[in-house]
């Protein structure tokens, strides 16, 4: 019987993503073009290897094979000792050989796994395959001044590196193919083989749906999902798809294999075309390129060259740092702000280290990253700066507050402790001047002082308020309370007397 919080179609939705990842090296995958292609004139990173020109030779490009490789390995795929390159063929404008130059029958990477956290429980999804492949152009279409349409070819990205992660049908909801994304995502990014930016293309996703009745194990014919530019496209044009194939078959139209559009502004996803099948492409072994041998040794070396990955690092920030679920999520979100967390509470830190560290970090110093705009993975203070400011914080050379207003004016290379210097933040330490400002805020504050002699214990919050204030904040909150309690108690005796 099915669950209450399942669908009440009836119907199960059978879901397998591909990713198509741009790979992070400095030149393209055949030729020394640079890979970067935003902001370059059109058609200015090009050659005549990736412009398809007549008797150019491609050379395969090592280091894009060694991030494919990571990450195959990241994700536990096995290495098959010989991979080739094939071509497939097809035609269209962004395309000027006339082929792609992919991976068929014998990918560099088969067989891993993702594990990725949903609904707070761990998955596990199946990688069929990793495999390179090279990119095509870009077609540009417009309207003219004279009104007719345009469309124009730029080549810049022509040859730049993919890799292809093909996901087993193993995903069950919208959601879950979601949390599955992120965590690719999140898992390239750490192995450094791509920046996995969505907006920029360089993280794009392909989803395969079908929907079947509840408790089959056979599989619908399947629509595949294009154009998702986003992590919330590919959750709302899975819903969609869910319910249309749903509703489709208990009319009892039957699903078309096809190729359909996802429509951002309309939340449709429209048919494109019957779905090719790979003998359309006519596959064949790419001549030009020598087949790919891979040695153990070779894998030995990448693989002991990972770093700690997403999951198993969260997973020892809980148990090692005694912190929360969410907030080891947080702070492992990217590996530079992980390193960062790690770099200052330095080795066997009390749990109090570690907490106020975290604090900081998911608290102010990424509040502050966002007001600026800068990129999710970067710190308005470096690790170095947040040890030593943590280390005034504990030995009282600073207070919290003033802490704060001094991560917002730090310069890049200056020192906690030279910052609350030029800024004067350092903790007041002058008796005389906080007795002083003690005095005044009771002069200023009579009711707040009479509600305090007559038991009310709170209101020395706010006596503990004002002076802080009338301090700039540099004062320690505690000598603060002292000076005060002695205060209130040496003019009550005053008075009694
Ligand atoms: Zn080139």
């Amino acid at each position: 019987m099915a669950s209450e919080t399942e669908s009440s179609t009836g119907y199960e939705i059978v879901i397998g993503l591909e990713v198509h990842a741009q790979v992070l090296t400095a030149s393209k995958m055949f030729c020394g073009c640079p890979a970067v292609y935003a902001d370059t004139h059109p058609n200015s990173s090009t050659c005549p290897v990736c412009l398809g020109l007549p008797g150019a030779l491609p050379v395969m490009n090592a280091a894009a094979v060694e991030l494919v490789l990571a990450t195959g390995l990241a994700l536990g795929c096995s290495i098959p000792d010989y991979s080739k390159q094939d071509r497939k063929s097809y035609f269209y404008p962004d395309l000027p050989k006339g082929y792609q130059i992919s991976q068929y029958d014998l990918p560099l990477c088969v067989d891993g796994n993702l594990h990725f956290l949903s609904g707070g429980e761990e998955r596990v999804a199946g990688i069929s395959r990793v495999h390179i492949e090279e990119d095509t152009g870009r077609l540009l279409h417009r309207s003219t001044d004279t009104g007719t349409e345009e469309s124009l070819v730029d080549l810049n990205r022509s040859g730049v590196p993919l890799m292809e992660i093909v996901g087993e049908p193993d995903l069950r909801s919208p959601e879950e193919a979601r949390d599955y994304l992120e965590a690719l995502r999140q898992l390239l990014r750490y192995v450094g083989a791509s920046t996995g930016n969505m907006e920029e293309g360089a993280f794009r996703c392909d989803a395969n749906v079908s929907v079947r009745r509840k408790g089959d194990a056979g599989l619908g014919a399947k629509a595949e999902i294009k154009n998702l530019n986003s992590f919330r496209a590919v959750q709302r044009a899975l819903k969609f798809e869910e319910q249309r194939q749903s509703q489709a078959l208990d009319a009892g139209r039957p699903i078309l294999q096809e190729t359909r559009g996802w429509v951002e502004d309309r939340g449709v996803t429209v048919g494109q075309r019957t779905k090719e099948h790979a003998h359309d492409y006519r596959y064949f072994p790419e001549p030009d390129l020598p087949p790919l041998k891979v040695d153990e040794a070779t894998v030995a070396t990448i693989r002991s060259a990972l770093p700690e990955l997403p999951l198993a690092r969260r997973r020892r920030f809980v148990e090692v740092y005694r912190l929360s679920e969410s907030e080891a999520a947080l702070l492992t979100t990217e590996q530079p702000i992980a390193d960062t967390f790690e770099t200052a509470v330095g080795s066997n830190p009390t749990p109090e280290r570690a907490r106020a560290a975290a604090n900081w970090i998911i608290n102010d110093l990424a509040g502050i990253s966002a007001q600026r705009g800068t990129p999710a993975d970067t710190l308005p203070i470096t690790a170095h700066q947040l040890r030593e400011l943590l280390d005034m914080i504990d030995s009282h050379q600073i207070t919290v507050r003033a802490a704060k207003e001094l991560v917002v004016a730090l310069e890049p290379d200056e020192s906690p402790r030279d910052g609350a210097v030029r800024l004067s933040l350092l903790v007041l330490d002058d008796r005389s001047a906080i007795v002083e400002a003690v005095e005044a805020v009771m002069v200023a504050f009579p009711e707040a002082v009479q509600d305090y002699r007559r038991g009310k214990q709170a209101a020395i919050g706010r006596l503990i308020g004002e002076t802080m204030k009338r301090t700039g904040g540099r004062a320690s909150p505690d000598v603060v309370r002292k000076e005060l309690q002695a205060a209130l108690a040496s003019d009550c005796a005053e008075t009694r007397v």
